[in-house]
């Protein structure tokens, strides 16, 4: 047998271990060993050079040898100062005295074994049990050096060094990856410690360890890469999630803070996806900046933020930080011409652990808080409240039905005159969105257009109004018989999509509609952000023949001091002004006033009474709409025989057509 063993390519002997010698080596042994023969191996002394570590190892391994236990490692051996190092299988072996020798099998060609572990050379050190360096291998000194005075010194992490103590203070062996300090600076190690009970005097900690960097730094890139947003280098949402996940698990009460920007998307049609990125670069800086210290920053989705706030904040101070965001937020943002672009921002907030103790939950609750503030007019913050979330529910309910309203036919469209009461004749009709849904019932068109304008639907729900406003334009020709106009509604975030014009265009071709024949409808807020612009959509449509018509006039912020600069040609006064048309009617004077030095002319909306009909006349206002003159009503309604000899009796006798009021359909 032993002439076989001395065959082999393999390098084996057997040494032992109280005396520190080799007993008996094959061929290949005594070339690793660079030694002439077994006799001379034989009589080396190997207890010098060995450290106190090495020692320890190795009678701990004796121990293990009476289980039968085998252990594989990366050796370094130094034959005659040479250092050599091989990959070794470590066997008990029985010597005839009945001692427990170690039978080794060493192979240096390491390249066939896989595993990291097995590549990586073995390092051994021993520490006293309060963490005073003994000894080390010379791996051990290669990598941290001459100058190790105690494991403190080694563990980067101080948590880890208690875990290690506490391991080996309940006689436990512990193993883990390890963040070490070395002469190279910070390295990982996987790590191996136990208490070393076999030498004389006191007990000792017994390290073990491999490098696996190249390992921790990939996972740790790829770790990094799959937290952040590569964008603005916040955390992601799944970042976030590891970050909350532990934040609950330790019980640390948080606040969470979900951030949307208003009017972002806006920003991306108009300015493009470049300028986008810019802004919410930007939006992420202020963000951080104003942030307190100990807080959790991450880019939850396209526009949307959240901020984890830890400190239990005195309730002005959270007042103050939510409203320093939103203030941050709403000083303009510049594009790459260094034009002014203005967001704003709506915050939602709930609570760990009052809200709810679930992450997505949390998260669900602050995001309906923020659409409740949304919902209040944006610019603003709201705390969580209960329930709050089934308006999210009805948002997730509409925008998923509405997606499929088209193909099923659910969407109608009902028209309502507008009265020009100089010749009592119907000069145009409005087209309102109808959505009835088997499951939900009749939808306000204010519900349809957030939903729609939420989900980016708003584009798709509108080219189908204009499309089918202007196809049945040509039917009310036939029946009304005269010049007749349709003015449809559009959302100021369609209004920014780059193919409205041209998709607006090619359908007044097919229709074989003159552009004058089209009156868009927007609101004065949405036509400030693009006056400025010569070459909006806008004002493209308005050079080319379409008319413009300013909605709601009065009910926002803008006003007065912007109308000159608006291509409009009819302002439609909203019906606010009604309410009390005698307290009105100085104001209402002074608009008609300024509409017409502006060469536009003034509609008044909402007309209820012939009343208000005949006052409002009085004031000027000839372009008027309201109930009183005719409720929306579906196409069938105006094809019908009674309300075409209704109309031509009513044109004729030129009397107010008051007598055609009936009630819309539901
Ligand atoms: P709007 O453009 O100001 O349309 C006039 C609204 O006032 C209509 O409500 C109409 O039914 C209502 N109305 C008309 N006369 C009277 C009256 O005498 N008294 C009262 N109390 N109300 C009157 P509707 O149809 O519910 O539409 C509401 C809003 O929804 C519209 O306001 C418009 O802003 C929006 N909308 C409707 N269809 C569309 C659309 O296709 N696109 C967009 N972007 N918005 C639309
Ligand atoms: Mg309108
Ligand atoms: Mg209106």
């Amino acid at each position: 047998m032993i002439i076989e063993l001395d065959e082999l390519q393999t390098a084996i002997w057997i040494y032992d271990i109280d005396r520190y010698c080799i007993v008996w080596a094959n061929q290949a042994a005594l070339k690793l060993w660079n030694s002439p023969s077994i006799k001379e191996l034989k009589q080396r002394d190997l207890k010098t050079g060995l450290s106190e570590a090495v020692k320890n190892s190795l009678l701990q391994y004796q121990q293990t040898f009476f289980d039968n236990q085998v252990h594989q490692e990366n050796w370094v051996f130094s034959p005659k100062g040479k250092e050599v190092q091989a990959f070794c299988q470590f066997s008990g072996y029985r010597l005839a005295d009945a001692r427990m020798a170690m039978l080794v099998e060493a192979t240096t060609s390491d390249m066939h074994y896989s595993g990291e572990l097995f590549s990586a050379t073995t390092i051994i050190s021993s520490f006293s049990y309060t963490g005073d360096f003994i000894s080390g291998n010379p791996p051990f000194i290669r990598d941290f050096g001459h100058q190790v005075s105690h494991l403190r010194e080694l563990i980067c992490d101080v948590g880890m060094l208690e875990d290690i103590y506490n391991h080996i203070e309940q006689a436990e062996h512990f193993e883990n990856d390890v963040l070490m300090n070395t002469v190279k600076g910070k390295t990982w190690y996987r790590l191996f410690a136990v208490n070393s009970k076999f030498t004389s005097g006191d007990p000792t900690i017994l390290l073990h360890h491999y490098n696996i960097h190249e390992r921790k730094a990939t996972e740790e890139v790829l770790r990094q890469q799959a937290w952040t947003d590569p964008l603005t280098g916040l955390l992601n949402r799944r970042g976030l999630t590891h970050s909350l996940t532990r934040d609950v698990q330790a019980g640390t009460p948080f606040t969470l803070l979900y951030i949307d920007l208003d009017g972002f998307k806006l920003v991306n049609d108009a300015s493009g996806h470049s300028t986008g990125d810019t802004v919410l670069t930007e939006v992420a800086n202020r963000l951080r900046h104003n942030s307190i210290s100990d807080s959790v920053l991450c880019r939850f989705g396209g526009d949307e933020f959240v901020l984890v706030v830890y400190e239990s904040l005195l309730h002005h101070n959270l007042v103050n930080l939510l409203d320093q965001l939103i203030e941050s937020i709403s000083m303009p943002f510049y594009d790459h011409q260094l034009n002014p672009i203005s967001l704003s921002a709506s915050i939602g907030l709930s609570r760990f652990p009052n809200d709810s103790t679930d992450i997505e939950h949390l998260i669900l609750c602050a995001d309906a808080a923020m659409y409740q503030a949304k919902k209040l007019g944006k610019k603003r913050w709201i705390e969580y409240q209960a329930n709050m979330e089934k308006g999210l529910k009805r948002l997730s309910d509409l925008s998923q039905k509405l997606s499929l309203a088209i193909e099923k036919h659910e969407l109608s469209l009902h028209y309502q005159p507008i009265i020009d009461m100089n010749t009592k004749k119907i000069v145009s009709f409005e087209a309102l969105l109808r959505w009835y849904n088997p499951e939900l019932g009749n939808i306000s068109p204010e519900e349809i257009i957030n939903v729609a304008e939420t989900t980016g639907l708003i584009h798709d729900i509108e080219n189908w109004v204009l499309n089918r406003a202007l196809q049945e334009l040509l039917l009310f020709k036939q029946v009304i018989g005269q010049h007749i106009t349709m003015a449809v509604n559009i959302s100021g975030l369609h209004m920014a999509e780059a193919n409205l014009c041209s998709y607006i265009f090619s359908l007044l071709e097919k229709y074989e509609l003159p552009p004058s024949d089209l009156i868009i409808e927007l609101t004065e807020s949405v036509l400030l952000t693009d006056i400025d612009t010569e070459n909006s959509p806008i004002n493209y449509m308005t050079r080319n023949g379409i008319k413009l018509s300013i909605d709601d006039f009065g009910t926002g912020y803008s006003s007065l001091a912007y109308l000159h600069e608006i291509p409009a040609s009819v302002v439609k006064v909203d019906r606010a002004f009604l309410n009390k048309t005698e307290n009105n009617t100085v104001t209402l004077e002074c608009i008609k006033t300024l509409v017409t030095s502006l060469n536009m002319r003034s509609l008044i909306e909402g007309i209820e009474t012939q009343h208000q009909s005949q006052l409002l006349q009085s004031l000027g206002f000839s372009l008027q709409q309201g109930y009183f003159h005719g409720r929306p009503q579906p196409l069938d309604y105006y094809l019908s025989s009674s309300f075409t000899q209704k109309y031509s009796q009513l044109a004729e006798a030129s009397v107010s057509p008051n007598k055609m009021i009936t009630k819309e359909p539901r």
